[in-house]
């Protein structure tokens, strides 16, 4: 009898010791909790875990996406519904508090909050938006403007016109130029693109002009959306991330906040494309792998990939990576032309990367990144 208390004694023991020891690895794994210094957010409108296995099972080698070391599931309702739209899906990432559909920086209540872009930029902080889409819509305006509608075009592109973003690379510049033919606010006749020069903002009109720019630039890629990729879009995405990089570092010792989008993967799924989904998602995946090449050599980098929630409901009924097509109608089916609710995967690489797993809501986003940097 005593024996057996012995050994049961020493097992607890033994147990409170491994206890111990666990503790002391998982410190030592993350010894370095000095705060983050740059983050770069990628985020897949409309990407959920469909769209990504998909495109998985349809390539040879494997996506960037799945270099990510950490990864967790996030909760994509917005406030007042369960299945959000952009606009509210983006601005719980920048503001933290859930809002209704449709708003664009504000809380649930309507009040303005001010975006994690435009605090890190008032800290020093020098910061980028990139996107496939107008750089008015509503995924990257949830970083710089304040509207109850994401439609309100007329005040978003004056937003920018005074935002704190360093460098913007996105559509939309008949928001600036062509405002007389606004559906919402005063249309009016002000050239903004005119005025964010007068400003000192610089326009380009080639990556390779980011070399020597310096203070505000903004490179508009096409007067309202840019092309999908299928009709001839090009790669400036991908392409964008290394020299958005070394431009962002120019500006600031402190660090940077880079937001890409890939906006389009969204809109084959309201298109219930797959072909569209996959060759977004695929130029999506190159700037994610830019991201992450970046963010190995630099080693206080966090890159942080998710989408803002599902779309199209697709589903992945049958197999046919046999099959000569590779989006044949049988492999895959969709079951809505909108947004779904269903949880979307969140990846993390680099600095903090560890602090994304588990199971949380879109606002913790916010929350989380704010923790890596310190704040
Ligand atoms: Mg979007
Ligand atoms: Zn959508």
């Amino acid at each position: 009898m005593k024996k057996i208390i012995a050994v049961l004694l020493l097992s607890v023991s033994v147990m409170a010791c491994s206890g111990d020891d666990e503790q002391k690895t998982t410190a030592n794994v993350n010894a370095d909790q000095t705060p983050v210094k740059n983050v770069i957010f990628l985020i897949g409108d409309g990407m959920g875990l469909a769209q990504v296995s998909k495109a998985m099972q349809t390539r040879d080698e494997p996506l960037n996406l799945e270099k990510a070391n950490y990864v967790g599931l996030m909760k994509t309702s917005s406030s007042k519904e369960v299945i959000t739209d952009s606009a509210a899906g983006a601005t719980a990432f920048s503001i933290g508090v859930k809002t209704f559909n449709g708003a664009i920086g504000l809380d649930g209540n309507g009040r303005s909050k001010k975006t994690l872009l435009e605090m890190l930029a008032a800290d020093g902080y020098s910061t980028g938006l990139i996107a496939t889409s107008g750089i008015t819509h509503a995924t990257p305006a949830s970083f710089y403007a304040h509207v109850e509608s994401r439609e309100d075009y007329y005040s978003i592109a004056q937003a920018l016109v005074n935002a704190p973003v360093n460098l913007f690379i996105g559509g939309g510049e008949d928001h600036f130029d062509k405002r007389s033919n606004e559906k919402r606010g005063k249309p009016d006749d002000r050239n903004l693109v005119k005025e964010m020069e007068d400003k000192g903002v610089t326009l380009i009109n080639n990556l390779g002009a980011l070399e020597k720019a310096t203070g505000r630039v903004g490179y508009f890629t096409a007067g309202q959306h840019p092309e999908s990729v299928i009709k001839g879009r090009g790669d400036y995405l991908p392409k964008s991330i290394k020299p958005s990089i070394d431009f962002l570092q120019k500006e600031t010792k402190k660090g940077f906040f880079l937001v890409v989008e890939g906006s389009q993967i969204d809109w084959g799924g309201h298109a219930n494309d797959l072909n569209y989904t996959m060759t977004e998602l695929y130029d999506f995946d190159k700037a994610v792998g830019a991201a992450m090449k970046f963010a190995e050599k630099d080693g206080n980098t966090l890159v942080l990939i998710t989408a803002d929630h599902e779309t199209g409901g697709l589903t992945l009924p049958t197999s046919d990576i046999e099959s000569d097509e590779p989006y044949s109608e049988a492999g895959h089916a969709y079951s809505t032309i909108g947004h779904t609710s269903a949880m979307v995967p969140v990846y993390a690489y680099g600095k903090g990367a560890e602090k994304f797993t588990g199971v949380y809501e879109n606002t913790a986003i916010y929350h989380k990144l704010l923790s890596v940097l310190g704040k």
